[in-house]
């Protein structure tokens, strides 16, 4: 892959903005075209069911989100709705139908469950081939193992920004900071994957700033609004911000941030993803890959190109 233009460099600033909303776009697009390839072999387009359980305002803008862009690439999508009040053993035995279903390809449960549900269990309870959002303790041990399996999306999408901004990542420092399931620990070994030395951080790593400062690729992943200040970034270094935390204004108004003092580091960093734009909308492209590389697998089929190029491992 060779190194990107430059898609925009504001007026007195070194950095170079990653966008991730143009990456998304040519992800999509390209999923959409393995939709199309893929279903004249299955005879079926290929089918993505998600579970919406209560009525958390944030999780249905995603799930509506992600049912627009699968339907746009040319994917089924399937919306199962539950109310917040329904139990365990209700959402595993919707879980069950679907794995089981074999028109159903990718099994996605948003999250998080309302209170009184045990997500770990429900995400444990999907077939690790229909796994799309790579969650599942068999999903998480092929990308330890370096085996082929589905990766998480939000981490996959890190590495595709970081490849489109520096081309080959092999042998660069990527320093991490998160250790979530959901984040942190699988770009770091999707990172390590890719040949990076990686350090992983958190809330116990001893001074912070001067081990960010060593990284050509710091990915933030702590959802903390700014931690990230100028003096973290070595010159010329590409910062992957995948923080969204909402912050109030003085007049009473809100905005999303990310974990890096954006304005501070486009003077030292040498590519930076902007919040929101940035590693955002590469969530749901890697989904969108996802559900095809799931579709593709599970009928003993090549996923096909360039939808294959787009699979971060
Ligand atoms: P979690 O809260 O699950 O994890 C946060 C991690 O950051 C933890 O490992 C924690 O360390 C570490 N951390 C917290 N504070 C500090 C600190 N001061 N210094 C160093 N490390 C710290 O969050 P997620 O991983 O789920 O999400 C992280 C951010 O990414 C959030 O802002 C979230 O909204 C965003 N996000 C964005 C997505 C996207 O599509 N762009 C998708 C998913 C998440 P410890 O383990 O020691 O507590």
């Amino acid at each position: 892959m060779t190194a990107m233009d430059p898609i925009l460099r504001p007026s007195g600033s070194r950095a170079v903005l990653i966008d991730g909303k143009a990456a998304a776009a040519r992800v999509d697009a390209a999923a959409r075209e393995g939709a199309l390839a893929l279903a004249e072999r299955l005879g079926r387009k290929p089918c993505l069911a998600v579970v919406l359980v209560g009525e958390d305002p944030a999780s249905q803008v995603y799930v509506r989100n992600k049912i627009r862009r699968t339907e746009s690439a040319e994917m089924t999508s399937r919306e199962h709705r539950l109310p917040a009040s329904v139990s365990q053993d209700e959402v595993l035995a919707l879980v069950a139908r679907l794995n089981a279903d074999a028109h159903v390809d990718g099994i996605l449960v948003q999250l998080p469950l309302p209170a009184g549900l045990d997500a770990t269990r429900v995400v444990q309870a999907i077939d690790p081939a229909k796994d799309v959002d790579g969650l599942t303790a068999a999903s998480a041990g092929a990308l330890v193992l370096g085996a082929p399996g589905l990766r998480p999306c939000t981490p996959s999408g890190c590495v595709y920004l970081a490849r489109e901004a520096l081309g080959e990542l092999s042998g660069r420092h990527a320093v991490v900071i998160g250790r979530s399931i959901l984040v942190g620990k699988p770009a770091a070994l999707l990172f390590l994957q890719a040949d990076c030395t990686v350090t992983l951080a958190h809330s116990r790593t001893r001074d912070l700033p001067a081990l960010a400062r060593q990284a050509d690729i710091l990915v933030a992943a702590a959802g903390r609004p700014g931690m990230v200040g100028v003096d973290w970034i070595k010159p010329g270094a590409t910062v992957i911000d995948v923080g969204i935390n909402r912050v109030d204004g003085p007049d009473g108004s809100s905005r999303l941030v990310g974990d890096v003092d954006f304005e501070g580091a486009l003077a030292t960093a040498g590519y930076i993803t902007p919040v929101p734009g940035g590693v955002g909308p590469m969530t749901i492209a890697m989904l969108l890959v996802n559900t095809l590389a799931a579709a593709a697998r599970r009928a003993g089929l090549d996923l096909p190109e360039p939808a294959a190029r787009m699979l971060t491992s």
